[in-house]
């Protein structure tokens, strides 16, 4: 049915309007503090800040080990369980007897 005109086009900008300034700039805050906060590494279980590769990708600075969790925090809030999106291979030490 054509005339009803209601379509609305909500832009990425539509979404930060003045009414949510303060609100969103206060969960930003949080959204930061806990990017630096200190987690339990769920593969080596070593208390440590995680390395943020990308979003979603963090990599545990004691093990190496890079894992899937919430795009701003290592762990979702909704406390998936998490994936290991891949593990380092690590060379493997040979002793050099030739
Ligand atoms: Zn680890």
């Amino acid at each position: 049915m054509p005339g009803t005109g209601r379509t609305r086009v909500v832009g990425v900008a539509g979404r930060f309007g003045a009414r949510y300034g303060s609100s969103l700039r206060k969960k930003w805050r949080e959204v930061v503090e806990r990017r630096y906060s200190v987690y339990v590494c769920p593969l080596c279980g070593t208390k440590t800040v995680f390395e943020r590769l990308s979003v979603g990708l963090w990599r545990c600075p004691k093990c190496g080990r890079v894992f899937a969790g919430g795009a701003y925090q290592p762990y979702t809030e909704v406390g998936r369980a998490i994936t290991v999106a891949g593990e380092r291979a690590r060379p493997q030490e040979r002793s050099s007897s030739q």
